[in-house]
């Protein structure tokens, strides 16, 4: 039996690289309370800073044909799912870059992967509004 001494552990607090949003950056640092963020049957917790959150859901809205709501606390009831309802506080969190900014996801990996997903098709309906307005 080898001692497995693993106490060389790497600082994780340094993980994820630098944000320049410095509000985002100290609600990811000093475990912020989750925003949650309402899409259709989603209620998906999210972490950063104001500014950032609401671009995120403006963003995310253009998935949607209902409105997405964004509440500073949890909502009534549950969540819907019972592994994003469970899942702790993780620095390691997948952050997702908004403008200048990050929003860290702190959902089941299910959805995790389908707002992100729901994020990108945001973007890019987005992206071709804007387009076909400058077109137009
Ligand atoms: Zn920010
Ligand atoms: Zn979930």
């Amino acid at each position: 039996m080898s001692p497995a001494d693993s106490s060389h552990q790497s600082d994780d607090f340094q993980s994820h690289p630098p944000i320049p949003c410095t509000a985002c950056e100290s609600a990811f640092q000093s475990n912020a309370m989750p925003s949650f963020l309402l899409l259709d049957q989603l209620t998906i917790p999210l972490v950063g800073c104001d500014t950032h959150l609401t671009q995120f859901t403006d963003i995310c809205e253009y998935t949607t044909e209902n409105t997405a709501d964004l509440l500073d606390h949890q909502p009534a009831g549950d969540l819907g799912c019972p592994s994003c309802h469970l899942s702790p506080y993780d620095p390691n969190y997948p952050m997702i870059p908004v403008q200048d900014g990050a929003v860290a996801v702190l959902a089941c990996p299910d959805h995790q992967s389908e707002i992100v997903e729901r994020f990108h098709t945001g973007l890019n309906t987005k992206q071709q509004l804007t387009t076909s307005l400058n077109m137009s």
